[in-house]
């Protein structure tokens, strides 16, 4: 998703209470930031910011952050947040690849992955956020029995996800194919801005659930 000449967004972000500017500084300090001991619950590439947000709504006792890359698309949310603060909420500006240099060992307990870009080049196979070379960071920042969720209606993208678990040491503990039909899955479900668009469209919507 990138929205183009939103223009100032960056000073806009720079000077927004909500986003963690020096997000490296917070490494091993994120009980600091939030104040609490709570859970911290993160999702990489969260668009908009409407999940992140209904979860933390939803959920008080727990800490959520966002990651998003752009700007552009980052300014959203933080317009969102600003009409309807939430104390259990941050957004980070940044690329994914240096997430642990933001997290350490343990400090995550539970990681979404909502529509990620699907980079369907087979050179780009290794900037997919469910790919080896992320789950490999993730291993290094979620908690051991942490999981990570991850939902999206690109086929490929999902299939690539599966054939990734083995290789990179991962277990599938939860899936379907068609979330919206599964009781189960839907349970506790909270819809993204990019779920809302496809599965209106009469897409099905792909999620694994997975473990160490
Ligand atoms: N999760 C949202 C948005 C999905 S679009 C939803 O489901 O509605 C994917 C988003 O991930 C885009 O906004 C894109 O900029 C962001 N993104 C993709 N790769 C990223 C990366 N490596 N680091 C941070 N954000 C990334």
């Amino acid at each position: 998703m990138r929205l183009r000449n939103v223009t100032g967004s960056r000073e806009v972000i720079a000077a927004c209470d909500y986003v963690i500017h020096n997000p490296q500084e917070c490494k091993g300090k994120w009980k600091e930031v939030f104040g609490n001991d709570h859970p911290i619950r993160i999702e990489i590439g969260m668009g908009k910011g409407r999940f992140i947000m209904d979860l933390a709504r939803l959920n008080p006792n727990m800490n959520f952050v966002g990651i998003e890359k752009y700007s552009s698309v980052l300014i959203r949310g933080i317009q969102k947040l600003e009409a309807d603060p939430l104390p259990n909420l941050y957004f980070i500006r940044m690329e994914a690849e240096e997430i642990t240099s933001v997290f350490d060992t343990g400090e995550v307990n539970r990681i979404y992955l909502n529509f990620s870009d699907p980079w369907p080049k087979d050179r780009h196979a290794k900037r997919r956020l469910p790919s080896r070379e992320f789950l490999q960071r993730y291993n290094e920042i979620l908690i051991p029995d942490g999981v990570i969720e991850f939902k999206t209606d690109n086929h490929d993208l999902f299939r690539f996800a599966l054939e990734e678990l083995e290789p990179a040491g991962w277990q599938l503990k939860q899936m379907t194919e068609d979330l919206h039909h599964d009781e189960e899955m839907m349970r506790d479900n909270v819809m993204t801005e990019y779920e809302e668009r496809f599965s209106s469209k009469g897409n099905p919507i792909y999620k694994y659930v997975i473990a160490r």
